[in-house]
């Protein structure tokens, strides 16, 4: 695990290198979905503080194997398909949703009397069977939050298109940039993972979603 995370950092280093960021810019979101608690606590001693889960109850049940203290220290992810009625969970037990990207979890999110920081997931490949809203729909979802003062939108999240080399992943990433601007939420973008972060990071991303390259394939 240590090989790879240094590898990762490496990654990450060489690529901010090549364009010019400052590594201290990019937060690496170690995604241990799939991997037990045990894993969780490895990476944890070997540095890392933020940790992405894609269901809320595989997260709660790690919750409850990991000592509070360790749970408390880091920020927790939530990067899976956020269900309507599930918001109010999943805003307790994380710090940040990267999936917000449809009408029916707003209603959810105005009952919720707790802060919590946002991203909105955008569909930059169009494909129909992927969450996230069209960049064309971004706007008038982005003023859909002024009605919810507790949700802090921090950026944009996107997955891209599948089966595509990191390389013919670079259009979709600056596409997300470039959104980012127009929008002017915050300046988070969270972009890449195992195999193209580096892509990601070159265009701009402030989080990598990283699971494969770091725990080993699910
Ligand atoms: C699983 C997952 C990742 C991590 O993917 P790897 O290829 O394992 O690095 C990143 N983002 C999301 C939304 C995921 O579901």
């Amino acid at each position: 695990m240590r090989t790879r995370l240094l590898a990762i950092r490496e990654r990450i280093e060489r690529a901010c290198e090549s364009a010019g960021h400052d590594p201290s810019e990019v937060t690496l979101i170690a995604v241990s979905k799939g991997f037990p608690a045990d894993a969780v606590r490895e990476v944890f001693d070997l540095g890392c503080r933020d940790f992405g889960e894609n269901r809320l109850h595989e997260a709660l049940s790690k919750f409850e194997a990991l000592p509070q203290e360790l749970v408390q220290a880091c920020t927790w992810h939530f990067i899976g398909t956020l269900q309507s009625r599930k918001v109010p969970q999943v805003v307790e037990a994380f710090d940040v949703v990267h999936t917000l990207d449809r009408e029916s979890q707003l209603v959810r999110f105005a009952r919720v009397r707790q802060p919590v920081t946002g991203l909105i997931e955008v569909n930059t490949g169009r494909e129909p069977q992927k969450g996230g809203v069209l960049p064309e729909d971004l706007p008038a979802f982005v003023q859909r939050f002024d009605e919810l003062p507790l949700v802090r939108l921090a950026g944009l999240m996107t997955m891209g298109p599948a089966a595509a080399s990191a390389e013919e992943m670079r259009p979709f990433f600056a596409m997300l940039r470039q959104l980012g601007k127009q929008c002017r939420i915050g300046s988070w973008l969270s972009m890449g993972m195992s195999d193209d972060f580096d892509v990601a990071i070159q265009e701009g991303a402030t989080h990598v979603r990283v699971g494969t390259a770091l725990f080993g394939s699910r």
